[in-house]
């Protein structure tokens, strides 16, 4: 069997990870896996329960009952139902980075995301990917941009997305999740040491795409197909 590739896509929150991560994949044929998803379909659940999702305790209850898939075309099931959408809406991003500091909730997601990455050549973007969920991937990518340029681009893609938001509540949103998930106890945002930086602020996607591609070859030596 040929060898496969994992390449592990961390950064700051609305970094356009997701964006250039699903399109790298799919350029080089490779499974995307958006774990960041994972953290919010879990929140999702906790607040659909009517649970508190700043109560460990009661948020972690739930760990035995959550399922969550990613489907090949992008959408997300949680227990059985389609929150694709739900999980973007400013409920959700405002309440995810206390369950992602929960330990234990972290400690189910990464079983399921090390078990989606074994035995194929993936793309996983998220925090912690490269110094805790897959510290052997092939290729590590640290992503930033200016709090400004991230929160325009989440901003934009909320209109797009026909979400209601303000400016000022996405500057707001992404502060606020930065700082708590640079500063939790368990595998916090950080780079991994032997990470490449790349930063995006001044580059479009495709430019961001091409140098991820080019990192891509020069760690492995994979011919990159056109695009
Ligand atoms: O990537 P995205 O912004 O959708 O992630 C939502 C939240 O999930 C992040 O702000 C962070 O709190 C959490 N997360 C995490 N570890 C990951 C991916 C996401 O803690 N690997």
């Amino acid at each position: 069997m040929p060898k496969t590739i994992s390449v592990a896509i961390d950064g700051p929150a609305a970094a356009g990870k997701s964006t250039v991560a699903k399109r790298v994949a799919a350029i080089l044929n490779f499974t995307y896996i958006d774990t960041g998803a994972m953290y919010r379909a879990f929140t999702w659940a906790v607040m659909e329960r009517g649970l508190d999702p700043e109560d460990e305790k009661a948020s972690c209850s739930i760990i035995p009952e959550v399922t969550i898939d990613l489907l090949e075309d992008g959408r997300v099931i949680c227990c059985g139902q389609d929150v694709t959408r739900a999980i973007r809406e400013p409920l959700v991003s405002g309440n995810v980075s206390y369950i992602a500091s929960y330990k234990d909730i972290r400690l189910a997601l990464v079983d399921m995301q090390r078990a989606m990455a074994q035995s194929k050549s993936v793309v996983m973007d998220g925090r912690d990917i490269g110094t805790y969920v897959l510290p052997d991937a092939d290729v590590k990518i640290y992503q930033i941009a200016s709090v400004e340029t991230r929160a325009k681009r989440r901003y934009d893609e909320n209109v797009s997305k026909g979400i209601p938001t303000s400016m000022e509540d996405v500057i707001a949103d992404v502060r606020k999740r930065d700082y708590i998930d640079s500063h939790r106890a368990f595998a916090p945002l950080k780079p991994a040491e032997d990470s490449v930086p790349l930063d995006t602020s001044d580059l479009n996607i495709e430019e961001v795409v091409d140098a991820i591609l080019n990192i891509i070859h020069d760690k492995t030596g994979l011919e990159i197909p056109c695009h």
